[in-house]
């Protein structure tokens, strides 16, 4: 989430110089916060200016007397954050796990590179399976639009090469998932600011 295209130092949270490029580089490689593989919602602080944000493009949805940002996020565009300048507080300090990997010294970024187009392979294969049946009309999150498609009623007597692919696509989701949760996301971030993917659906 700290990818972008017309970094201004005044825009970031301090970082030192390594940092700042290796997550740029990451980043723009990435996109996984912003783009509804990760998240649902981004929960937004006291600091964040709601009506800003809609103006500029952004998809609120008020819950739990709270404002949060809608995923897939309207202002990544081409693996970049659109509104970089007047993002959101969350969007300026998330930092995913591989992120904080790397600059730990725990891993690479060759390392966490491979991890995220792995994980951008499988999201590839999880939205073409998901839009099998859907004509191209669901939206939201990859996983609501997954779990949809697996919550569709169909008769396997009937329309049994359904089958296959539907049970793909349940084995794609979980591993997706544990991916996401193994390497990705944060748990603190999870809890408290973003609300991520689960079964248990966060948004309704
Ligand atoms: S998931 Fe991590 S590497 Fe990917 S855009 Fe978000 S913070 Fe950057
Ligand atoms: S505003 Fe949207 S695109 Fe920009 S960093 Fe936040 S979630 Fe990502």
């Amino acid at each position: 989430m700290n990818s972008e295209p017309q970094t201004s130092f005044s825009d970031r949270i301090p970082f030192e110089p390594t940092r700042s490029s290796v997550s740029e580089r990451l980043c723009n490689a990435c996109g996984l916060c912003c783009n509804g593989v990760m998240f649902h919602t981004v929960r937004l602080q006291p600091n964040d200016a709601a009506p800003a944000l809609v103006a500029l493009g952004l998809k609120l949805k008020r819950k739990r007397r709270q404002d949060w940002i809608l995923q897939p996020c309207p202002a990544h565009h081409d693996g970049q954050c659109s509104i970089y300048a007047q993002r959101p507080e969350r969007c300026r300090r998330f930092e995913c796990r591989q992120l904080q990997q790397v600059e730990t010294g725990e891993i690479t970024e060759e390392v966490a590179l491979e991890k995220i187009r792995d994980v951008q392979r499988r999201a590839a294969q999880l939205d073409t399976l998901s839009r099998r049946d859907d004509g191209g009309l669901r939206k939201g999150p990859l996983s609501k639009r997954c779990e949809t498609a697996l919550a569709e009623w169909f008769d396997a007597t009937t329309h049994p090469e359904l089958v296959a692919p539907r049970e793909e696509l349940a084995r794609g989701l979980a591993e997706l998932e544990a991916m996401l949760d193994e390497h990705f996301r944060v748990p603190r971030e999870r809890s408290e600011n973003h609300d991520a993917f689960s079964n248990h659906s966060n948004e309704n």
